[in-house]
């Protein structure tokens, strides 16, 4: 376990987090190095009959220091913007592991991204098709593509994060798919070399993902028998976390359901976890700065609101909140929230917690969609990261100043 409770205080690996929050201040996100390798290994050594790539999906965390942990693991990425293309760079991640998702890639991001040489374009409409085979022309570099089709399976999640069903934006609708994959095989400016899907995240059952996989291998198949070989399989992420009584499969039981589905067709598999990667991997720390009582509700205000951690306000989500240090007080139940202006602004609701102001709080799994979904609303500075292994810990990332905040602005001419 990661994060433990010794001597009645919240441990992240060997050190005491109220150590951390002391030194770096709060609000602040601590990753442990041991439980991003132990969650990233368990995607990477899951046996399968045919060859694997994990490409971690580099929006979950984008954090330098958590792209090179992982790309010194063996990753490679999926990406969703030219921004996302140079972290990983910057972090010593290879182009040639890299595949780049996402409805709206600019012309730009798509040469940049062809320069670097990227294993994969993940394309999703016919429009991104023939603006990918103009741009691959004008720079005389075929470029590899897959299709991202829309399998049209409901991932039983929250509405937000549900992709592939057919009212989304997201991927090429099959009924469509296998004439654009003639267009593109004979392109000369296009090498066919996936298909892609990825149906939301958070998914917690793996009948969504082997209904999507049927529908890819079905497709797979009549492509080949065209005579359209395909080299790789890609099926996205999604695997969820248990944040509070969710039972998700193990990337090890998903990776052999795939794997024993595919069976001998002679194809590299393709996975895109980043949820199941960092999610467990990250607590919050923020401190209580008041307690407030009124007629309907007591309110923990702490210093860390919807700007730090924003999976709450945006889905109602819920995240384990527990208090750093043991404390012989008498609980109550709290909304525990933020200093924004905002209704919205909470990191919990109606939990029972004995408190006092100037505690340290831990919201747990909070290492996906925390920090790189943070904003700088009511011009708050961004909160610092802290990656911790064994007995010591790196500040991955200062806290942001006023000068950080103001960066690029400048008043009126005279
Ligand atoms: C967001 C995203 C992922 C990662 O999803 P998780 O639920 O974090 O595993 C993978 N692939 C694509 C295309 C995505 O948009």
């Amino acid at each position: 376990m990661a994060f433990a409770r010794r001597d009645g205080e919240l441990h992240a690996e060997q050190v005491p987090l109220s150590a951390i929050a002391r030194e770096v201040g709060t609000p602040c996100y601590v990753y442990s190095r041991a439980a991003l390798t132990a969650r990233f290994r368990a995607w990477r050594d899951a046996p399968a009959a045919q060859p694997k790539l994990i490409c971690y999906a580099v929006k979950a965390n984008s954090n330098l220091a958590v792209l090179d942990l992982l790309a010194r693991l063996g990753a490679g990425f999926d990406i969703v913007s030219g921004g996302e293309l140079q972290r990983v760079l910057a972090a010593g991640g290879a182009a040639s592991r890299v595949v780049f998702s996402g409805v709206g890639k600019t012309p730009q991001e798509m040469a940049e991204a062809l320069a670097a040489g990227i294993r994969c374009f993940n394309v999703e409409s016919a429009a991104e098709l023939e603006v990918l085979e103009e741009v691959a022309a004008e720079r005389r570099r075929p470029a590899p593509v897959a299709l991202r089709v829309n399998p049209d399976v409901d991932p039983a999640t929250h509405p937000y994060i549900a992709t592939g069903l057919r009212a989304h934006k997201f991927g090429i609708e099959l009924e469509g798919a296998f004439d654009l994959y003639r267009r593109a095989a004979a392109s000369p400016h296009l090498r066919v070399v996936g298909l892609a899907c990825h149906i939301g995240s958070q998914i917690t059952d793996l009948a969504p993902f082997l209904a999507a996989l049927d529908r890819l291998l079905d497709l797979h198949d009549r492509l080949v028998a065209a005579g359209i070989p395909l080299r790789h399989l890609d099926l996205g992420g999604g695997l969820g976390v248990r944040y509070r009584d969710e039972t998700p499969p193990e990337p090890g039981d998903y990776v052999r359901a795939v794997s024993q589905r595919v069976g001998a067709r002679p194809v590299e598999l393709l996975f895109e976890p980043g949820r199941s990667v960092v999610a467990g991997a990250g607590v919050f720390l923020t401190r209580v700065l008041y307690l407030k009582r009124t007629a309907e509700r007591n309110f923990a205000i702490v210093d860390g609101a919807m700007n730090d951690l924003l999976r709450p306000a945006l889905y109602d989500a819920w995240m384990a909140v527990e208090a750093v240090s043991d404390a012989p007080r008498e609980a109550d139940r709290y909304d525990v929230v933020g200093p924004v202006c905002e209704s919205g602004d909470f990191l919990a609701r109606d939990r029972l917690l004995a408190l006092a102001p100037g505690d340290l709080l831990a919201v747990r799994d909070a290492g996906a969609y925390g920090f790189s979904m943070s904003s700088n609303y009511n011009s708050r500075g961004r909160a610092a990261e802290v990656l911790v292994d064994g007995d010591r810990y790196h500040l991955v990332r200062r806290r942001e100043t006023f000068a950080d905040l103001v960066r690029g602005e400048t008043r009126l001419p005279e």
